[in-house]
């Protein structure tokens, strides 16, 4: 199941809760005029949010596009997903091969929006847990979540940093064979060097069900991208393969259960101040699934270790 599929029924206008930011060649829009949120985006969480989008404006400045993502909201404090995030179906129909990448992909790549005034995105959070919108990292509380970083993570699976094998080694569309599979997969295998095949499209089922749910490190999945590779010291880059597949999370994560590698693409991250940049090997992949003008600017003294806490959440896609 892919998230976020919408409708083509939405129309909302795109009026005064739209607020933009800078002058980057690609730019988020974000509409806060959901009636999930009421009260709580509050301008200190929306700027957040506005940081996290220039960290992504700053890698894509070669691009030039305008990203419409709608922004939700949720509060339930009994759900360990901290956030999701995700990119309307660019075409319905089923097409085999490695392009069914979304709208938001597709308009940076082409700088056409195939859906016009419809939103391109969707960006979610659940407020029933703690939230620090520090500008610095190094200044959110040990005991709240830091929001510009699980922000900018967010955003990333909206660009295309994502799996859609199902739990059952299928496409989205329940294929086996002449698989209609998004840019990311083309990538995604096992210790075995198994990947999708690259002419056909057919999918190895039995070999990718086992890995989804392998575990940790060489025993599950792995990104197996040229760039990813070399970015990464010649190796495969772990992709997150829970023994118990999780919807939405497994594939699409960098493994923090065989790190910790302090990726901002991990599947779940502790209290305190977060990852802020976008490292070399996370780069390395965006420009294995296409975006191969992305700014090779890998971040630096952005990393800060964890700090002691007491939950260790997942943020889904
Ligand atoms: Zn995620």
């Amino acid at each position: 199941m892919k998230l976020n599929k919408f409708s083509t029924l939405l129309t909302i206008a795109l009026s005064s809760s739209l607020v933009t930011t800078s002058q980057a060649a690609i730019n988020f829009v974000f509409d806060y005029s959901d009636s999930s949120n009421g009260a709580l985006w509050t301008s200190d969480r929306k700027a957040a949010l506005e940081r996290s989008a220039s960290v992504l404006e700053g890698l894509f400045s070669n691009y030039t596009a305008s990203i419409e993502i709608e922004v939700k909201s949720e509060n339930n404090a009994g759900s360990s997903t901290l956030a999701s995030a995700g990119s309307n179906d660019f075409v319905p129909s089923y097409t085999p091969g490695f392009s069914n990448s979304d709208v938001v992909m597709n308009e940076i790549l082409t700088g056409s929006d195939a859906n016009g005034a419809g939103f391109d995105g969707v960006v979610n959070v659940n407020w029933g847990h703690s939230w620090d919108t520090s500008v610095i990292s190094s200044g959110v509380s040990p005991t709240a979540f830091d929001l510009e970083s699980t922000m900018t993570h967010e955003l990333l699976h909206a660009v295309g940093f994502l799996s859609t094998i199902s739990q059952t080694g299928t496409d989205v569309f329940g294929n086996t064979t002449a698989g209609d599979w998004n840019p990311f997969d083309q990538h995604v295998g096992n210790s075995s060097g198994l990947l999708i095949n690259q002419t056909n499209f057919d999918i190895n089922q039995s070999g990718f069900t086992s890995s989804l749910v392998g575990g940790a490190g060489m025993a599950g999945l792995s990104f197996q991208g040229a760039n990813a590779m070399a970015a990464n010291g010649g190796n495969a880059v772990f992709l997150y393969s829970p023994t118990s597949f999780e919807e939405g999370s497994s594939g699409s994560h960098l493994d923090d259960e065989h790190g910790p590698y302090n990726f901002i693409m991990e599947a779940s991250t502790d209290t305190g101040g977060g990852i802020r940049g976008v490292s070399a090997v996370e780069l390395a992949i965006l420009r294995d699934i296409g975006y191969t003008q992305i700014v090779p600017e890998p971040s630096t003294g952005l990393l800060v270790s964890f700090s002691a806490s007491f939950l260790l959440l997942r943020r889904r896609r």
